[in-house]
């Protein structure tokens, strides 16, 4: 018998580390809600305690419906080991939290999350680590920056809202270079589009709130990595307590079956929406990887199978045709989210970027004009009929 090929995006989605449960037969992971965990006898409940032989003991350690998450999203992202959460900001403070300390030098880039950005302006320089957030359009001052010393390098590609792209592999390699981690947000890529690791990250973590879920009605997040890196981020979740539930983890391994097909959706949608914006005359700016005159075009292509899903755009009007436009959309939800089966549109200032003061999303770069869409799986010409529709009023 001649071996398969290698499994494609829909069917790594669907079948990737699903088993049938031995016990019921069951095809779905079963949910299981134990606070804590029973065995028979006192040297075995040891044993398993101090991990001599694999069990659980207790649910804010680990859980088999979350094991099977934790291990679906290793397999996607192709890395060994990741840990789960309640959220992707519980992921990224406790990962950051676990990495760095006092004396620790971290290098990150003005447009990340806006509440990954008050970790480095103002939350983690309080426990002495020493930030530097250089502009995310120069890879030059990140190489010099991470040469000047560095323990960790932390990473969002595309970033949130202005699309912009990072050369992971140019970074990465400096990074390397001093002895640093490199930490990836691919919450907007998902692993359909890109797989970090691939191009020497050691970290990628995501907010499975956004396309990992994909349904808009749960939140969650996940770090993968290596084993012993993983384990070094688990070992503080697992005392602060920032662990998913299991009722959350059944929700997303559902969401994942469908995650190559839907990204694929998003992908082939959020391209025609940005051509045909960007053909506009209404519209001042398309910000979207895909579109060849994009910035990062060149980086994107080479580390992205797709363009993903969001793009943002700044409109001839500015601030009032942005809010006219949003008025008039139909078919798109007025709503801080992305990645879900419904169009979401919005301008960042009361999005992504809402924690942040209007001074500091002027000195992140994040322009006030500016609406980003997330394309949901509706049909393409009806969003562009809804777009087109929307722009006539203005
Ligand atoms: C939403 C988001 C986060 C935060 O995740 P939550 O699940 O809302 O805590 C982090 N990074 C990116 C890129 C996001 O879009």
């Amino acid at each position: 018998m001649t071996d398969l090929p290698a499994p494609g995006r829909s069917t790594r989605s669907v079948h990737l580390t699903e088993h049938v449960d031995p016990a019921t037969g069951s095809i779905i992971a079963p949910v299981h809600t134990n606070s804590a965990f029973a065995y028979a006898d006192v040297p075995s409940w040891r044993a398993a305690a101090l991990g001599e032989t694999p069990g659980h003991i207790y649910a804010r350690n680990s859980n088999p419906t979350t094991d099977r998450f934790e291990a679906k999203m290793a397999a996607l992202e192709g890395t060994a080991a990741a840990t789960s959460f309640g959220t992707g900001m519980a992921a990224i403070s406790t990962t950051l939290m676990a990495l760095l300390g006092p004396g620790r030098r971290a290098v990150t880039v003005t447009d990340t999350y806006g509440g990954t950005h008050l970790m480095f302006s103002q939350i983690l320089p309080r426990w002495g680590v020493d930030c530097v957030v250089v502009d995310t359009d120069d890879h030059e001052a990140l190489e010099a920056a991470i040469a000047e010393g560095c323990d960790l390098l932390y990473l969002e590609t595309p970033t949130n809202p202005t699309l912009k792209v990072l050369d992971i592999a140019r970074l990465s390699a400096a990074a390397r270079a001093v002895g640093a981690v490199t930490v990836v947000d691919n919450t907007f890529a998902t692993p359909i589009n890109t797989r970090p690791v691939e191009y020497g990250a050691d970290i990628v973590l995501h907010s499975a709130s956004k396309f990992l879920g994909g349904h808009g009605d749960v939140l969650g997040g996940v770090v993968c990595g290596s084993e012993e890196l993983v384990h070094r981020v688990y070992a503080l979740r697992e005392i602060i307590g920032t662990g998913m539930d299991p009722h959350v983890a059944a929700m997303f391994l559902r969401s994942l079956k469908t995650l190559g097909l839907r990204v694929e959706r998003h992908n082939a949608t959020a391209q025609a929406v940005a051509e045909h914006l960007a053909a506009h005359p209404a519209v001042e700016r398309v910000a979207y990887p895909g579109l060849p005159d994009h910035p990062g075009h060149d980086i994107a292509a080479s580390q992205m199978e797709g363009f993903g899903g969001v793009l943002s755009f700044s409109l001839v009007g500015g601030m009032p045709a942005v809010e006219k436009v949003c008025a008039e959309l139909e078919y798109a939800y007025l709503a801080a989210n992305l990645g879900q089966v419904e169009t979401i549109a919005g301008p960042p200032a009361t999005t992504s970027h809402v924690e942040l003061t209007d001074a500091e999303r002027a000195e992140a770069g994040i322009p006030e004009g500016l609406i980003r869409y997330s394309v949901g799986i509706e049909d393409t010409a009806d969003l562009i009929a809804d777009l087109d529709r929307a722009l006539s009023a203005l």
